[in-house]
Order: C-alpha cells, then sequence, then structure tokens
C-alpha cells in the first residue's frame, strides 16, 4: 500500500483525499496547520460545470439541494450610469445533471470533510522541512512529528509553505494591484435586482459581485478593488486591521450599508509555474497557480487540478499532469486579466466601447464557446 500525504486541507487537498476514498492500494493522510478547517463562515463561491461535473463523482449531486443555488444569468450593471448593460446566460453551459453552482464556501469544506474518515485528517501540523531519501519522502512538521510518504502532494495555498520549503524560498507570490472585500446580504436588504441571477456591478477602478448562496435568504457579496499597498499596510495574507479604513474602498458602492461581515484583505496571486524536479511530489490547487480572482476560477481549477493529479497517479502516468494543467491556468490567467481590464475601466469613450461590445459579446455563442466553453467544458 502506497502512502500519500497531503499538506493542507482547503478545497483541493480535501477534494484529492475524496477521490482515493475506498481505493485499497493507498494510504491518504491530510497534514493540516490550523486546528480546525478555515469555514470562512457565510462566504460564498461560484463553481463553474467543469467542477461541479467532478464533484458530483464523489456524490456532491446529493447535497441538500437547499444549500445550493443554481443561478440562471450573469446580469451587468454600470455604477456610474446607473443601469444594466446587458445580460449572460450562464446556464447555457448547463447538463441536466451539471449546473453552475453558487453556495456557502463553509458548506462546500463541510461536505469534502465530512465525506472522510476522521482519522485522515492530522491537525496542528505545520510543516517545517521536506527531506527526500531514494524513493520516500520525509516530512517534518513543527510539532517534532516526522513522517514519511511515497507520495506527497503540496496543497497549502497561495502562501504555500511547502512549496517554499522544495524551492528554498525562491518561488514566491505577488500582490496583483487590487484589494478583494467580501461580506454577506441579507436577500432583504437588496432592491432593483433580479435574484435568481448573480448581479455584476462594474465601477471605475473597482467591480463588484452579489449572488445567492442559497435557497433561502443569503447572498455574497464580493469587491475587488484597485488599490497599491502603501508602505504601511500589510505586505501579506493578513486581512487589514479592523482600524483601516473601510469606507475609502466602500464609498459609492451599491448596498454598502447593508453588506455585513466584512472582510477585506489584498489579493496576491501566481508569478510564475514551479515544476518539481522528483516524480513523487506535486503540487495542486493556488499552490500550483493561484490565478486572479476575477473569473472566478480558483476553486474549480483546485477541484480540476486534483482530479487530474488523482488520475494520473491511478494510472502511473505523470508525463502530462504538469503540460495540461499549465495549458489550461495559462488560458484562465489571462482571461481573469483580460475581465479585470475591462470591469475596472475608468474613462467615458473607453466604457461607452466597453458596454457597446459587451451587449455583442454576451450574446454571440462562437465568442461564448470559445471564451468560456474552453474553461467549462473540461
Ligand atoms: C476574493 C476571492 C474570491 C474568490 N472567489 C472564488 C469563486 O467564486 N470561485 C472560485 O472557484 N474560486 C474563488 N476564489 C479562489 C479560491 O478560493 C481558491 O482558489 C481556493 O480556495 C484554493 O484552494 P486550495 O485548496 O488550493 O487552498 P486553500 O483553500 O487556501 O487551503 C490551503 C489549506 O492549507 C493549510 N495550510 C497552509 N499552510 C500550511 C502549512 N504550513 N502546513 C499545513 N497546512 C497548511 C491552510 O490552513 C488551508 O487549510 C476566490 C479567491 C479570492 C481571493
Amino acid at each position: 500500500m502506497k502512502k500519500i500525504a497531503i499538506i493542507g486541507a482547503g478545497i483541493s487537498g480535501l477534494f484529492f483525499a475524496n477521490l482515493f476514498k475506498g481505493n485499497p492500494n493507498y494510504q491518504i493522510t491530510i497534514y493540516e496547520k490550523n486546528n480546525s478547517l478555515d469555514l470562512d463562515e457565510g462566504y460564498g463561491i461560484q463553481l463553474s460545470v467543469n467542477s461541479i461535473k467532478l464533484l458530483n463523482k464523489i456524490g456532491f449531486e446529493n447535497l441538500n439541494s437547499q444549500d445550493k443555488f443554481n443561478p440562471n444569468k450573469i446580469d451587468f450593471y454600470s455604477v456610474n450610469q446607473n443601469m444594466k448593460i446587458c445580460d449572460l446566460n450562464i446556464s447555457d453551459f448547463n447538463t441536466i445533471d451539471c449546473k453552475y453552482t453558487t453556495l456557502k464556501r463553509s458548506i462546500l469544506i463541510n461536505y469534502l470533510k465530512e465525506n472522510l474518515n476522521t482519522e485522515i485528517i492530522k491537525y496542528d501540523h505545520n510543516i517545517s522541512q521536506i527531506n527526500y531519501t531514494k524513493n520516500l519522502i520525509k516530512l517534518v512538521f513543527q510539532n517534532n512529528i516526522s513522517r514519511e510518504c511515497d507520495f506527497l502532494i503540496i496543497s497549502d495555498g497561495i502562501f504555500s509553505k511547502a512549496k517554499r520549503l522544495i524551492t528554498n524560498n525562491l518561488v514566491k507570490p505577488s500582490f496583483n494591484g487590487s484589494v478583494a472585500i467580501r461580506g454577506v446580504i441579507n436577500k432583504k436588504d437588496l432592491t432593483g435586482i433580479n435574484l435568481d441571477n448573480i448581479s455584476l456591478f462594474l465601477g471605475k477602478n473597482f467591480h463588484n459581485v452579489i449572488y445567492p448562496v442559497n435557497k433561502t435568504e443569503d447572498f455574497n457579496y464580493i469587491a475587488i478593488l484597485k488599490h497599491y499597498l502603501k508602505f504601511q499596510e500589510p505586505k501579506n495574507y493578513e486581512f487589514f486591521n479592523d482600524d483601516f479604513s473601510i469606507n475609502k474602498f466602500l464609498g459609492g458602492l451599491p448596498y454598502n450599508t447593508k453588506i455585513k461581515k466584512i472582510k477585506y484583505y489584498p489579493v496576491f496571486i501566481s508569478k510564475n509555474f514551479y515544476e518539481p524536479v522528483k516524480n513523487n511530489l506535486f503540487l495542486i490547487g493556488d499552490a500550483f497557480f493561484a490565478v486572479p480572482p476575477s473569473f472566478a476560477q480558483g476553486a474549480s481549477q483546485s477541484i480540476e487540478g486534483a482530479f487530474e493529479l488523482y488520475e494520473s497517479i491511478k494510472n502511473n502516468s505523470y508525463s502530462n499532469f504538469h503540460i495540461n494543467r499549465v495549458k489550461k491556468l495559462k488560458m484562465i490567467k489571462n482571461r481573469s486579466k483580460i475581465n479585470q481590464f475591462a470591469f475596472h475601466l475608468s474613462s467615458p469613450i473607453m466604457i461607452s466601447m466597453r458596454n457597446f461590445f459587451l451587449k455583442i459579446l454576451t450574446k454571440n455563442k462562437k465568442f461564448l464557446e470559445n471564451y468560456l466553453g474552453k474553461v467549462y467544458r473540461n
């Protein structure tokens, strides 16, 4: 029986472990630095059909239907012109079993966790050393526990310490010049939008998104704003201090007084791809490559990457895993950058042109098949 060690119990690590459930040829252990899972209670996540198809392989379709939502369209609004620009029928990519889905992040994490045997996740295990012997990998944790494994899967997120350990601190993420604000809104506080859709508000140097996360009353709020960190502001992934002036970000945004549980933090993304030299060591999720958030594909790609690696290990064929992942993630990185550029325009002429083309492109089947279909159909 081969031992597989997974560093990090996020979406990618947990989904990867789920795929091996009941497989007698592998013993899976997840090492998580925290003493419980980070549920980010209340906040939402969008999952496109490419990841829903893969999640259904572990029975995700059986999740209580009240705990998830299937939006029909993305409604585009102009904040400055105070009008709806157009809409895009996101459900065109749905099939009967796989639908674009929004839900609370905590529901997804809990689902992935509850499917696993409780013994699989070892909490309070913060990786501190990774050493190689001939075929085995030796892991040492900060609590002085050491373990050996045949395969090591690094899935400890964008600030991956395991990745820094294997690259001697050479591969680090970079700040992408924007700040993300997250919050929750109650259905009763929302007016003037279609509550069955994802509402995307485009403003000068920012965009924000509101969508339902279940069939009851909870909506997720997320804004991405262009912002350059000042010297005194934190230059890492920690949330900004509470006394940091949030109003300077929220001013002018719709619904700003009704957003609850607000958290805000700088957005970091990956700069380069890194391919491990050892053929029993792999990266997945944000540790493999974190894309900008403007395409809402981070979690879906974490799921896709985990599935591709599962297939590679099961079939003992690793040669295409890295190449295929890089190809897909480059495509998403480029689309995310285009989205962010178009969503954040500030010149009135450029905004008029953008709105004109958005109206045409969101109804152009060929364009949508190329721009979204290539990402959503894996
Ligand atoms: C603002 C914003 C909005 C987003 N919205 C969406 C969306 O709508 N749809 C979407 O698809 N994606 C979205 N994403 C992206 C998505 O959240 C991430 O891509 C995804 O969570 C990455 O999963 P992961 O498993 O790679 O890492 P993570 O979820 O970051 O999990 C990493 C795990 O590793 C653990 N860990 C860290 N360090 C160590 C260590 N030293 N030792 C052991 N364990 C460790 C952590 O505690 C954590 O449990 C968004 C991202 C942002 C920033």
